[in-house]
């Protein structure tokens, strides 16, 4: 009988959700400034980062049913949010706009095909559309009552292993001591800056090695620093500091490159955060590019899109972490849930990219329960409806920039 009752009570809630609409998309360009480096490697550095770089910028995206039921997202953005939203603003609210908006699929190939056959296949439309996508699953899990995992297939996990990321170029004694402080948080695990050269880099990674000993991880990324011969021979080095990954050694585009060193490097390589969609990933997974994939889904292509690289990885036996940065809590909400629903062999380690001394206002303040929980190198998996995000407008909007600047 409570069985019946429960069934009776879920084609309810299904039956609901069918007929609705979507009846508005609105867009919140954010920034937050920052008091401290919160980057690594930079080109152009010396020129560039007065102008670039000094804070937090996002796009957050609502997506409103008719029933006055809401989803909210994030597109990642570097700079310039209010580009982000006027894509959303004059092109893709104009697509999903009084479409269902349980029909993420069909409304992620209606919006991907506005533009793809006139290249904008990448960048700032790609990044928009990925915001928009992770509103309306958050928008569907609410509608259907599920967590967002629940709708991806299920929990996996109870709790994600993670690492804290990400040491910037300092002092090799500072960064050593940060890393202390991150290991005596509870995390085994941390990630460094690399592309002050090849040389400052190995004294700055063996003075952490040195440090923390042989039994914590260490990452390191480049953030695309080097060519292939640089890399080669940062690498070489690295394998003998038992470093576990090398990411983004080369730039996005120099897929030879990669394969080049993946062919001369045991360790493992890792990349993703600057590539795009399906396509892109196929390039990394399928010509033996890299050994672990690092999509950030607010700029990959979204919930929808991810799923479709993350298979794709699985089938090579390749590993998924999630590229998080400096995001705020749209994107971690959605990369806990994404990785939650996947099986151990297939998800590695979850970033926690927490600056305490200048922490992401768009990641924790804006939020009324907070999305990122940490505990001994783990983040708790969210078991709140959609995503389980509990946005403040108030609060998101003391960050809001001048669409019209
Ligand atoms: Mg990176």
């Amino acid at each position: 009988m409570i069985l019946d009752k429960e069934i009776k009570g879920i084609e309810h809630i299904v039956e609901r959700a069918k007929n609705m609409k979507i009846i508005d998309v609105k867009t919140y360009p954010v920034y937050a400034s920052a008091s401290t480096a919160i980057s690594g490697y930079l080109p152009y550095g010396e020129k560039l980062s007065s102008k670039i770089r000094r804070g937090y910028a996002s796009c957050f995206v609502k997506v409103v049913a008719d029933n006055g039921e809401y989803g909210f997202g994030e597109s990642l953005v570097r700079e310039a949010p209010q580009a982000t939203a006027l894509i959303i603003d004059k092109l893709l609210k104009t697509i999903i706009i009084e479409k269902d908006p349980l029909e993420t699929e069909v409304l992620w190939e209606q919006m991907f095909s506005t533009l793809n056959t006139r290249g904008h296949t990448k960048g700032f439309f790609i990044e928009a559309l990925s915001g928009v996508d992770i509103a309306l699953w958050d928008l569907k899990g609410k509608l259907l009552k599920q967590p967002v995992y629940n709708l991806l297939g299920g929990k996996f996990q109870d709790r994600l292993k993670a690492y804290a990321s990400s040491i910037v170029f300092d002092k090799p004694q500072n960064m050593a001591k940060k890393a202390r402080k991150w290991v005596d948080e509870g995390y085994d695990q941390v990630k460094v800056k690399v592309g002050m050269g090849v040389e400052q880099d190995e004294e700055n990674i063996r003075c952490i090695r040195t440090e923390v000993g042989n039994s914590v991880e260490i990452m390191v990324d480049a953030n695309s620093a080097y060519n292939s011969n640089q890399a080669l021979k940062l690498g070489k080095i690295l394998e003998r500091l038992d470093v576990t990954w090398f990411e983004e050694p080369v730039p996005p585009y120099d897929i030879e490159g990669y394969i080049k060193l993946k062919k001369k490097l045991d360790i493992p390589l890792c990349a993703g955060e600057s590539h795009f969609t399906r396509y892109d990933f196929k390039e990394l997974v399928t010509r033996d590019a890299v050994d672990i994939i690092q999509p950030d889904i607010s700029r990959a292509g979204g919930i929808s899109e991810c799923i479709k690289i993350v298979n794709l990885a699985r089938t090579y036996n390749i590993k998924y972490t999630p590229h998080v940065g400096l995001s705020g809590a749209g994107c971690r909400a959605a990369s806990i849930h994404f990785s939650t629903s996947l099986p151990t062999d297939t998800f590695f380690t979850y970033e926690v990219y927490d600056i305490k001394e200048s922490p992401n206002p768009l990641a924790f303040e804006v939020c009324n329960s907070p999305v990122e929980v940490v505990s001994n190198g783990y983040v708790r998996t969210i078991d709140r409806v959609g995503l389980g995000l509990t946005i403040d407008e108030e609060k998101l909007g003391k960050y809001l920039v001048n669409k019209n600047l």
